[in-house]
């Protein structure tokens, strides 16, 4: 998707081990620590959070310029009817962005 509205809604947190230092692949320089264990992604521990690694317009048009070095709560977060399953955490991100949920598309069966 390229709405990015859970980039800019959440604070993103990770165990700390994700981080380079801790040998994952989370940049250290791009995180910020929370607790003596848990790290997340600068710009998301605020009122307003969004993604200091998020490039783009919310709602239009935007791409994670960390992609393959996303940490583990980005890299499991489903939007809404991937596999048939709704999200609320999806539908509300949206919506604090004026966006309406995204709804199920049903493909028809080929022959
Ligand atoms: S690391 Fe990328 S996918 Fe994760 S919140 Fe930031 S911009 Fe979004």
């Amino acid at each position: 998707m390229h709405c990015g509205a859970c980039c800019a809604y959440f604070r993103v947190s990770f165990y700390w081990a994700e981080m380079v230092s801790g040998g994952g692949v989370v940049p250290d320089e791009l995180t910020e620590p929370l607790t003596p264990f848990l790290s997340c992604m600068k710009g998301t521990n605020s009122k307003k959070p969004r993604c200091d690694k998020l490039v783009g317009e919310v709602g239009e048009c935007v791409s994670c310029s960390i992609y393959e070095q996303r940490p583990s709560p980005c890299r499991e977060f489903q939007q809404s009817w991937v596999n048939g399953i709704p999200n609320e955490a999806c539908d509300r991100a949206r919506a604090a962005y004026g966006l309406p949920p995204l709804t199920q598309v049903i493909l028809p069966h080929s022959a």
